[in-house]
């Protein structure tokens, strides 16, 4: 690790890389509403040097996302490349412990599945809100239910082609993200349980937050993780394994499918006390909280006459400036902000989840 622990100003380590390599998506769920427009994305060289000087400021955590990462051409090639370094004992991409995707699974072909395995990334989120193919279409906001059927199918098979390349469920290699959008899709909790125990997968309910301004977020649009965590009690036996420091998840065990359920709860019970997380869009702007208005343009910092130690003593700055804890407040700014014509704020899809 780089000797420059940085720490922002609620004393908080940058411990993760939230890295969105592609703003676009080819879905577009309800809750998120991706803005498809053409950015100037950075090019290889420019993500290599973020991830390099962030693991020099002690991240140990990559997690590639988007948008749709698996719609850049350029994220194979880049994994290779961070593949390559993490051997080399002097580099300080060598203490990334974990390179992770979080991705919608429609582009998970074995082929795929195969590239991204063999170019060393560790673990695979795949995003699954329902399984019923009506609900699923809904979720991700596709009118022709035949269509839906299609991609939940292809989605289904994606998770089954990683599984069977080798990001094995029971090693916590793959894992299922679900948001749960009230009166939507919250009637597939238990099936999205019954999918993931068969597979030993463990799967984490996300509540459904205010990113982004297009998703008409409200209130009564959430479901609690409590009550989810208590509905699923009356059928299984779940151990509370708690939340790790620096960690999004509560976790639960259940002994006989050998596996967990988790909840992130960024409403009902946040996190930021210890949020370790750094996000870097696709066209290089850094954002230190998953509600900043406006994020810092790292691009002049990304051009050849600069050198790495500039780029890096920008992002310490960032760092070491940062203070946010919108979820602790969250109630309070939106009670605040209601009816004041409110900044627009980026989207999920743009900002990396
Ligand atoms: N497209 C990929 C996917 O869906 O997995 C990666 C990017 S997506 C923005 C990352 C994660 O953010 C997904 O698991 C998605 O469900 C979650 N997400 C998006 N909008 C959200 C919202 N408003 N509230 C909670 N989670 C959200
Ligand atoms: Fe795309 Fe992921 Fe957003 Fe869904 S959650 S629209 S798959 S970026
Ligand atoms: Fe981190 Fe901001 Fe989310 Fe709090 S609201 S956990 S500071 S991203």
């Amino acid at each position: 690790m780089g000797n420059k622990q940085s720490e922002d100003l609620r004393k908080r380590k940058l411990k993760v890389l939230r890295l969105s390599l592609k703003q676009n998506c080819n879905f577009s769920c309800i809750y998120c509403k991706p803005e498809n427009y053409n950015l100037d994305v950075l090019n290889i060289e420019q993500f290599k040097k973020l991830i390099f000087v962030s693991c020099r400021l002690g991240i140990n955590s990559l997690r590639i996302t988007g948008g749709e990462p698996l719609l850049s051409s350029q994220l194979v090639e880049l994994l290779n490349e961070i593949r390559l370094q993490r051997f080399e004992e002097s580099n300080p991409i060598s203490h990334l412990q974990d390179i992770s995707l979080t991705t919608n699974g429609y582009l998970l072909s074995k082929k795929k599945a195969m590239e991204l395995f063999q170019n060393g990334l560790d673990r695979i989120t795949v995003s699954l809100d329902a399984i019923d193919p009506d609900v699923f279409s809904k979720m991700i906001g596709e009118k022709n239910k035949f269509i839906g059927k299609e991609k939940l199918f292809n989605v289904l098979e994606g998770i089954d082609n990683a599984i069977n390349t080798g990001f094995n469920p029971r090693e916590g290699k793959l894992k299922i993200n679900a948001v749960i959008k009230k009166d939507v899709n919250d009637n597939q909790i238990f099936k999205l349980v019954d999918f993931a125990r068969k597979r030993s997968i463990e799967i984490r309910f996300i509540e459904y937050m205010d990113v982004g301004t297009s998703n008409n977020w409200m209130p009564s649009d959430v479901f609690f993780s409590e009550r989810i965590i208590s509905s699923l009690k009356k059928k299984y036996q779940l151990s509370d394994f708690g939340r790790k420091e620096g960690q999004t998840a509560s976790r639960w065990y259940m002994r006989d499918s050998k596996s967990f359920i988790s909840t992130i709860s960024s409403v009902s019970n946040p996190f930021c006390s210890d949020c370790n997380r750094l996000r870097i869009t696709s066209d290089g702007y850094a954002y230190t909280c998953l509600f900043s208005n406006e994020g810092v343009n790292l691009k002049p910092w990304l051009s050849q006459p600069i050198d790495l130690y500039e780029l890096e003593n920008k992002i310490k700055s960032i760092w070491e400036a940062r203070e946010d804890n919108y979820s602790e407040n969250r109630f309070k700014i939106l009670e605040k902000t209601i009816n004041v014509n409110q900044k627009t704020h980026p989207s999920m899809s743009y900002l990396g989840g």
